[in-house]
Parts: C-alpha cells; sequence; structure tokens
C-alpha cells in the first residue's frame, strides 16, 4: 500500500480531491491534514466582509470530497516534516508516514520590517480567524470607527472598499484608510482603483509604509503617528516557516522551490503547489488562479507518481484575467492591456466565484 499525504486543504488540493475521485480503487492510502474541515475561498472573501455572502457561501467542505475520494480527513495543522524519515508531524505529536506528500499551504501575510504588526493587527490570513475579528469589531458597538489596512495590493484594496462599504450600509460613520508602500496595478488599473477608492470613501495613503505599530493599534508611518479601533494586515505574502525549517530547497524567502513539474527541487517525493511554491523564474504569481491552474495539473502528476510514470510540466497563464471588487456590485476587470469597470464586472465575478464553489457541493 503506498501512502500519500496532503497537506493542507487550499485551492490546489480541494482539486485534487475532486480528481482523486475516480482512483480510488488503487492501492493507495490518501490523508488530508486540514486544520478545518472548511476552505474559505479567497475570492469571495471581500464579498464576505461587505456582506454580500454569508461566510457558508464562500466555503468548499472538505469532508464530503474527501470522503467521495477515499482519503482520510485529518484535522489538525503541521507542525513540521521529518524529510529524512518520511513524516509529517502535527501539532498533536502525531506522526504520518508516507511515500508522497504534496504541499499547498498558502502563504501568510508578511509583518516583516513592521516591529510589533504581528503583535497588534489582525491577519487578513488564515480567513476564518480574520472573518471572526471583522464580525466582532461591527458588533461592538462603535459608532464610527477608525480602521488602518495594511498593504494595497488586490486582497488589500478590496477589503477596504469591503468594509468601508459594510460601514455605510449598517449606517455606520467611520473611516478607512489603506496604507501602500507602492503602487501594485499597472498605470490605467491603478487610476481605476484610486477613483473606486475615492468613491467608496476610503482614505489611500500612497507611498506611505506602515513602519511600526503598537498597541492600541497605534500606526506610525511616514505620515505620522495614529490610532486605530482596528488595523488588518494584508501585506505580502511570507511562507509557513516549517518549510524551511524542514530542510527542504526554498528559495530566497521561505517557500519551497518546485520543478515546473510541481516536484520538489530537493526531494522528488514531494510535491508543492500554490502560494507555498517557489519557481525559479518570475512568471507565477502568489494568486488563487495560478494555485488553481497547478492543481489541475498536481492531481495529474500525484497519479503519475503513484503509478511510477512521467510527470507533466506546469505552463503558467501568460496573462489572467484579475476582477477587483470595489464594495459595492461594482468591479475593475483587468487582463493583459486591457481593463474596463462596471457592475457587469462585478455579476461577472460573482457568477464566476459561485460556479466554482458550485463544482464541489
Ligand atoms: C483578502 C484577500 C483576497 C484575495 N483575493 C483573491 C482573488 O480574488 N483571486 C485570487 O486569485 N487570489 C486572491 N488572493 C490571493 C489568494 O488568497 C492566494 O493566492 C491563494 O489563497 C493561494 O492558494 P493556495 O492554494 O496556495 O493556499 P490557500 O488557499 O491559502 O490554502 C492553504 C491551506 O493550507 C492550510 N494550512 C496552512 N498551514 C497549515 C498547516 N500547518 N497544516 C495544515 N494545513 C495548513 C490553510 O488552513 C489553508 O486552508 C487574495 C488574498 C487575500 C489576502
Amino acid at each position: 500500500m503506498r501512502r500519500l499525504v496532503l497537506l493542507g486543504g487550499g485551492h490546489a488540493h480541494v482539486l485534487v480531491l475532486l480528481s482523486f475521485a475516480d482512483f480510488v480503487s488503487r492501492n493507495l492510502d490518501v490523508k488530508l491534514v486540514t486544520p478545518g474541515s472548511l476552505h474559505t475561498y479567497s475570492g469571495m472573501v471581500p464579498g464576505v466582509v461587505a456582506g454580500h455572502y454569508a461566510v457558508a457561501e464562500a466555503q468548499i467542505d472538505l469532508a464530503p470530497l474527501a470522503a467521495r475520494a477515499g482519503v482520510e480527513l485529518v484535522l489538525g495543522s503541521v507542525s513540521s516534516i521529518d524529510l529524512a524519515a518520511k513524516n509529517a508531524v502535527l501539532e498533536n505529536g502525531r506522526a504520518i508516514q508516507y511515500d508522497i506528500a504534496s504541499l499547498n499551504l498558502g502563504s501568510l501575510p508578511d509583518f516583516s520590517g513592521a516591529p510589533g504588526a504581528r503583535e497588534h493587527a489582525i491577519a487578513a490570513k488564515p480567513f476564518e480567524p480574520f472573518l471572526k475579528c471583522w464580525s466582532e469589531l461591527l458588533l461592538k458597538g462603535l459608532k464610527a470607527p477608525r480602521i488602518a489596512i495594511a498593504g494595497a495590493g488586490a486582497g488589500g484594496v478590496e477589503i477596504a472598499m469591503a468594509m468601508k462599504f459594510a460601514l455605510a450600509s449598517r449606517g455606520m460613520a467611520g473611516e478607512v484608510v489603506l496604507f501602500s508602500d507602492r503602487n501594485m496595478f499597472s498605470p490605467d488599473v491603478a487610476e481605476r482603483i484610486a477613483r473606486a477608492l475615492r468613491k467608496c470613501g476610503v482614505q489611500l495613503r500612497t507611498a506611505t509604509p506602515v513602519l511600526s505599530v503598537n498597541a492600541g493599534p497605534v500606526v506610525a508611518s511616514s505620515s505620522g503617528s495614529e490610532s486605530f479601533d482596528a488595523l488588518f494586515w494584508t501585506a505580502g505574502a511570507a511562507p509557513p516557516p516549517l518549510l524551511r525549517a524542514s530542510g527542504i530547497a526554498c528559495d530566497s524567502r521561505g517557500f519551497a522551490r518546485v520543478e515546473r513539474t510541481l516536484r520538489s527541487v530537493s526531494h522528488p517525493e514531494v510535491f508543492a503547489a500554490g502560494d507555498s511554491a517557489a519557481f525559479d523564474t518570475d512568471d507565477v504569481p502568489k494568486s488563487g488562479v495560478y494555485a488553481v491552474r497547478q492543481g489541475a495539473l498536481l492531481a495529474k502528476n500525484l497519479k503519475r507518481a503513484v503509478l511510477g510514470e512521467t510527470p507533466d510540466r506546469y505552463q503558467p497563464q501568460s496573462k489572467a484575467l484579475a476582477l477587483i471588487s470595489c464594495g459595492g456590485k461594482y468591479a475593475v476587470a483587468s487582463r493583459g492591456n486591457w481593463s474596463a469597470e462596471g457592475s457587469w464586472a462585478w455579476w461577472w465575478k460573482d457568477w464566476l466565484d459561485r460556479r466554482w464553489i458550485a463544482r464541489f457541493s
């Protein structure tokens, strides 16, 4: 009996579960290790914050998917991987032996460079505690909360506009201040986003990195020190620390280096996909749409590895469609040099996101 362990229930592994439904009769034991049985889909998180969706609408239940694929669901967090002994060790001390391991552990917001942020900011990921903190803030009864967000990438701008929209739709005043250290968009998309932020009433602080955070939280930046009721951290993508600690080959930041086949460059029995994986080229952004494309190949290559066949190679999409929601039912769409905006773009995103979730229900 060969043993395959899937570590993390991210975008790539949900596709592996789907695909393994027709692969159960093999002489194979498959386990999925995940802290919870629900995968929260990042694309719909801003919509949950805005109040367009209930949390459950943005979640995939891994338990029935695993059951259908004959995969054992192990609830827990991996704390280390012993590559020599081929063991994944969980926080509760349980060790899971494998012949093949697959890593889809995602990434975490990057707090480096801002002392105090880790302690006093609320990380956007994992999404479940983030969404809990957001609902608690809304329920606190503050008349006009002051909210700061660090990081103005796609996730940060969407969250900022969603929060402002949610406050307004509850009749609450309040400020949302978005700290941005650099522009993350092409000039025309940046212009559209800046206009949308203004329209929503989000205060964008351009070229203003958060320098440090104190209890309060009090945010220190080049524009001075300001007190907020909450600081949410969406900036950057940091690797799960257990990758480097395991001794697997990592890039300079600590993400697991993989070949185009998604196999680790140092340990061919280990595969990695999504944000946790690093390619030796710069053409693969850390984004859910890329994790999904990798997931389809990962499923294929894990089957091939089990059967002793040669794995296929990953070809990232040269251009990906980005749909950035703007608080209300309005979005900015872009792909390559093309961009446009409107409520049609929000409905398009809504249709795509709901279709993605429906694949797993
Ligand atoms: C606010 C926000 C909005 C975003 N919106 C979009 C969007 O609209 N479109 C898009 O393409 N990208 C979006 N992104 C980026 C996207 O979230 C990531 O690129 C994507 O989630 C990466 O997918 P993944 O499969 O690698 O990991 P994830 O989907 O993050 O999954 C990783 C899984 O691993 C689990 N895990 C972590 N550590 C452990 C452990 N130690 N043991 C066991 N399990 C573990 C986690 O619980 C999680 O379920 C957004 C990001 C943010 C912050």
